[in-house]
């Protein structure tokens, strides 16, 4: 096989997985999270021997595929954002704990006494005068 066929090659499956994953929800912090998790099961279960956590894991690796490729944008956006709302900071934690524990250790999370606005602001630039971005109203904090 010539060198410039196989590129073509790689360039025409690239090619086809892009049209697949047009119009799809792809990857977000609900999937991500269910992924996640589910590994974490497998990895306990191989210990704990029990059935219903790798069923228990089926379930949420299946869930989870069902939202990467599911065609109703709109539907699994809204999901995705309630969860995230009812939630917290736990599922984007569970989906990327690295990026979750950075930004942690990066930032501090600010809420805004008049309209609930949360804002970042940069650790250790000890107290700080902040205009909300929503509402543009004035409060101190500490960084
Ligand atoms: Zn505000």
């Amino acid at each position: 096989m010539a060198r410039g066929d196989f590129k073509r090659r790689m360039e025409a499956s690239q090619r086809q997985m892009l049209e697949w994953a047009r119009g799809r929800n792809g990857a977000d912090e609900l999937s991500g999270a269910c992924t996640n998790v589910a590994v974490a099961l497998v990895i306990v279960d191989l210990f704990a021997h029990t059935t219903w956590l790798s069923i228990l894991a089926l379930v949420l690796l299946g869930y989870s595929w069902f939202r990467i490729t599911s065609k109703r944008v709109g539907a699994r956006s809204l999901e995705n954002a309630r969860v995230l709302k009812a939630t917290g900071p736990i599922v984007p934690f569970l989906a990327n704990p690295v990026g979750a524990l950075r930004e942690a250790r990066a930032y501090v999370h600010l809420t805004c006494p008049s309209c609930g606005q949360r804002v970042r602001i940069p650790r250790g630039k000890g107290k700080v005068r902040i205009t909300c971005p929503k509402c543009h109203a004035r409060f101190e904090g500490k960084a």
